[in-house]
């Protein structure tokens, strides 16, 4: 038998109650192991709570928290797979902060639920298993993190929370498929191809992570938002744009002052599909500023974090270009 670690962060996964009720992160997790017996067929297991949190109060600590942790049991021979229990809210963050820090190595598998675990219609005890059943497959290895949600393994790079409330609210970003999913009798994934988006940064040499602020572009932009957020202590700043990327008017003399104060700042955009180019919004590149690609503002804040923790001078812009590939715009 395979020997699995199981982590747990709380969540849903770990939540109980009806709607008037509920409450996230409940269920320790020899508690919430032991609710799905048939995970004891599939592996031997080594269980531990790293955290017991609703994944919408995670901080970026929690991130270089788990990838110390995953990393010591990647290390450790003893262990053939690691699965992780989390909230959804904002699994697509930690899932991408997980795959920018670790190698690859043994697999690493995140999973969440929509239902609570006393729910009726309760997903998390399928997803859990699935996930188990992933996690003790060696092909899944070679791609890095992946979420295990609804019978589909999806990248760690490419998961989106979709749905506020639908149950298969876990999927692909727009453009990308899932790397395989999960039959009744066998594990169907993909062979690796070589992804332009992992780039591992040593969690171990990282510094103090910094203040990124997202700043949502719509109709009448409030003119001082970007020097608010600078004053706070921010440095850096992501901006969700509308269209594909293009900085209003109103905030434009603002950001330009941040940046030659040395605060970056990287255009995304609040629409899903598309992504903000290298080539276009020459007029804003000329400005100084570096675009997400296909990053979502979320990911390209967890990026802007990691790298400025990494190193507050480094060439970003190389890093957002092969992190954000070209857009397909
Ligand atoms: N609020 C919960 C969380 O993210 C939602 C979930 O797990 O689905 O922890």
């Amino acid at each position: 038998m395979p020997r699995l670690a199981l982590l747990a962060t709380g969540g849903t996964i770990a939540g109980t109650g009806d709607p008037q009720h509920y409450q996230a992160a409940v269920l320790d997790a020899d508690t919430l192991f032991a609710s799905v017996p048939a995970l004891r067929e599939i592996a031997d297991w080594h269980i531990e709570q790293i955290f017991q949190l609703d994944s919408r109060d995670l901080q970026p600590g929690h991130w270089l928290q788990l990838a110390e942790r995953i990393s010591a049991l990647q290390a450790d021979p003893g262990i053939d797979g690691i699965v992780i229990t989390h909230g959804t809210d904002t699994l697509e963050e930690t899932a991408f902060a997980l795959h920018l820090l670790l190698p690859l190595g043994k697999p690493v598998v995140l999973t969440a639920a929509m239902r609570p675990s006393d729910a009726p219609d309760a997903d998390g005890p399928g997803n859990l298993l699935q996930a188990a059943r992933v996690a003790a497959t060696p092909a899944a290895a070679a791609h890095g993190v992946v979420v295990v949600a609804s019978a589909h393994i999806i990248a760690g790079a490419d998961l989106i929370k979709a749905h506020t409330s639908r149950v298969d609210a876990l999927r692909c970003r727009a453009g990308s498929e899932p790397i395989g999913h999960v039959a009744t009798e066998h594990i169907n994934i993909r062979p690796a191809l070589a992804r332009s988006l992992r780039h591992a940064l040593p969690w171990s040499t990282l510094g103090i992570l910094p203040r990124v602020d997202i700043l949502y572009g719509c109709a009448g932009v409030s003119a001082d938002l970007p020097g608010l957020c600078a004053t706070a202590g921010a440095q850096g700043l992501v901006l969700a744009l509308s269209g594909h990327g293009s900085i209003p008017e109103a905030w434009r003399s603002g950001l330009q002052t941040l940046m030659e104060q040395g605060i970056a700042v990287v255009r995304a955009t609040r629409i899903t599909e598309g992504g903000v180019g290298n080539n276009c919004n020459e007029e804003d590149e000329i400005f100084g500023s570096l675009p997400a690609g296909i990053l979502s503002p979320q990911q390209a804040r967890v990026l802007l974090i990691l790298a400025l923790a990494a190193n507050p001078r480094g060439d970003l812009r190389s890093l957002f270009r092969l992190a954000g590939g070209a857009s397909p715009y």
